[in-house]
């Protein structure tokens, strides 16, 4: 894996001069990026790793070569999300929730019994064209498993006729019939979000089944070969996992851009999880069948249901933008209320 920079400690310790070097170093930097630090002896590795313990910068991993120890960091937290992104910029669809899977976490209760609850083709279309008008830019497609559905080639290219697109999918049915389906699909302006929630099947088995691991990394490779970009998307548990699937992406050289890891929501199917209430989530406009969602977390929870009325889009979107204003100042009142001296 290469590194963005090098650092020769030239013998320096935490105790004789290292830290402004590691600092100076750092200063050439950006979140996410990989600093290799390399000595001829590797009595520095415990104080570099309690070093970047504090320091919210990760220690990945530690390499001997040619008489030298190499000490792989990688700089800063992972970048935080941008709560800045206006309402309506960015456009999610639920095709529909029928699954050939049924995580034991799923936030929208799919699986292979789930009803189908289809958008439809004609639905996807006319929110495509409008949400090219009023300047969405970027449309997610989720399910479920959209590849399911018979049409779900029409309804991507409808979707990367109106904006860049990423359907997310569990990857597992990339064979046969599908695989020249996903083939016939435009690369320049569809991206696949495929499910990986861990460097190993155990895991990943556990939660979503046995030897759907497998089946996914199959599908990851088929959809690379086949020229897609490829995102890799792990649902986790704790700080440990996230940090694990971490450091099997940057063994991988997977960039940032195309890595997601995210907590369990207790949402759904999930029994455990972090819980999220509305007022937790930056809204993401999220169309299901049934309606317009706050968020694609709960796109079947009724506390985050919005409207029933999906067009015309620009009134849904209205829709979204005004409960979020009276929600804004509610909570602004609250604080007033609640406001202890
Ligand atoms: S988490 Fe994804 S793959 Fe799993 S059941 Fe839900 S929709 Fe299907």
């Amino acid at each position: 894996m290469k590194a963005h920079l090098e650092l020769d400690t030239g013998g320096k310790t935490f105790a004789t001069g290292l830290l402004p070097d590691l600092i100076a170093a750092l200063r050439h930097c950006r979140a996410g990026d990989l600093l290799a630090v390399v000595a001829k002896e590797a009595s520095l590795g415990p104080e570099l790793e309690t070093w970047c313990r504090f320091t919210h910068n990760s220690l990945i991993s530690t390499s001997i070569e040619a008489g030298r120890v190499c000490w792989l960091i990688r700089c800063g937290d992972a970048p935080a999300e941008d709560d800045a992104r206006p309402v309506g910029s960015r456009l999610w669809l639920y095709t529909n929730f029928d699954c050939n899977l049924r995580c034991d976490y799923c936030c929208v209760r799919s699986s292979p019994k789930a009803p189908r609850r289809a958008l439809g083709l004609n639905a996807v279309r006319r929110i495509a064209r409008e949400a090219k008008e009023l300047g969405v830019a970027e449309l997610y497609v989720t399910g479920g498993e959209p590849f399911l559905l018979p049409d779900i080639a029409e309804i991507l290219l409808a979707c990367t006729a109106g904006a860049p697109t990423t359907v997310l999918t569990n990857g597992m049915l990339f064979s046969g019939r599908r695989l020249d389906l996903l083939r016939s699909l435009p690369r320049d302006r569809l991206t696949l979000q495929i499910s990986l929630d861990s460097p190993t099947p155990e895991r990943h088995d556990l939660h979503r089944g046995k030897g759907s691991w497998a089946r996914a990394w199959k599908g990851i490779e088929r959809a690379r070969a086949a020229g897609f970009r490829v995102r890799l998307a792990a649902t986790v548990s704790s700080e440990e996992e996230a940090e694990e699937f971490r450091r099997f992406l940057d063994t991988r050289a997977v960039a940032d851009g195309d890595r997601v890891i995210r907590r369990i929501a207790l949402r759904g199917f999930a029994g455990d999880g972090v819980a999220v209430a509305r007022a937790d989530l930056v809204p993401e406009v999220t169309i299901t069948a049934e309606g317009v969602y706050w968020h694609p977390v709960g796109a079947e929870d009724a506390d985050l249901l919005v409207t029933r009325e999906i067009f015309p889009l620009a009134e849904a979107f209205s829709a979204v933008r005004s409960a979020l204003a009276t929600e804004s100042r509610h909570r602004e009142g609250l604080a007033r209320i609640f406001n202890c001296a």
